[in-house]
């Protein structure tokens, strides 16, 4: 946290992790707030773990705790970014673009429902169109069922298209995105080739639509955490 400060930061959000077990793995940071020692803001994502059982996990956690619970030095903030292992898409722009399952929005589906009941705010972690093409059909759907109540974000969005930017601001979504780009873009280009990489991820497109952008480093899974260089 002090290191942090160090480079003007005063709050995260947290959007949770591979081994980042939820209640368990939170023991040290409620510790620390609880000693008053909290100088950076945390507001922390719960972050499926366990293949098999992500609506398990989601439906104890909507029982243990709810968005906002905590206070301003460390709050609860909704689900994500991971809400089920089958739909986990790569960030790593070495690897070639993932086709999930087909079963992926059987399992993502009962927990979008579930979310959007308990009026839990969450993120999905997205890298490609195709991706978050087939995950909008999913919100879509529970949508019209039962309309969201709380928003969601579609996190990195590197090669979003415009119709699926509109599909997002339909639904009240928002975007967030980093500057991995400026990391893994002669990968990128190697795959996809520089016209693909001029719009990648298409900010102005974003921005010109009017959907909520939030920009951030993704710290410390690609770049660095400081915000600057981003
Ligand atoms: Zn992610």
């Amino acid at each position: 946290m002090r290191e942090l400060n160090r480079l003007g930061i005063t709050s995260v959000i947290d959007a949770g992790g591979g081994g980042q077990n939820y209640p368990e793995n939170y023991t040290v940071i409620q510790r620390l707030h609880q000693d008053r020692q909290m100088i950076v803001r945390v507001a922390y994502n719960l972050f499926a773990q366990k293949a098999g059982e992500e609506l398990d996990s989601f439906r104890r956690w909507t029982e243990m705790t709810t968005p906002r619970a905590g206070d301003a030095q460390l709050r609860m903030n909704g689900g994500g970014e991971n809400l089920t292992w089958s739909a986990g898409d790569f960030e790593n722009f070495l690897e070639s673009r993932p086709e999930f399952a087909p079963t992926m929005e059987r399992e993502l589906e009962p927990i979008v429902e579930l979310l959007v009941e308990k009026r839990w705010p969450f993120r999905l972690h997205a890298t490609y169109d195709e991706s978050i093409h087939r995950f909008l059909t999913v919100f879509e759907r529970v949508n019209g069922c039962r309309p969201f109540a709380t928003r969601f974000i579609i996190g990195h969005a590197e090669t979003i298209s415009e119709p699926n930017i509109e599909r997002i601001k339909a639904l009240g979504g928002g975007i967030a995105i980093q500057h991995r780009m400026a990391f893994q873009g002669e990968h990128f280009v190697e795959h996809y080739g520089t016209k693909a990489a001029e719009a990648t991820p298409p900010v102005s497109k974003m921005l010109a639509l009017g959907v909520p952008v939030g920009a951030g480093t993704d710290a410390t899974r690609v770049a660095s955490y400081n915000p600057w260089v981003c």
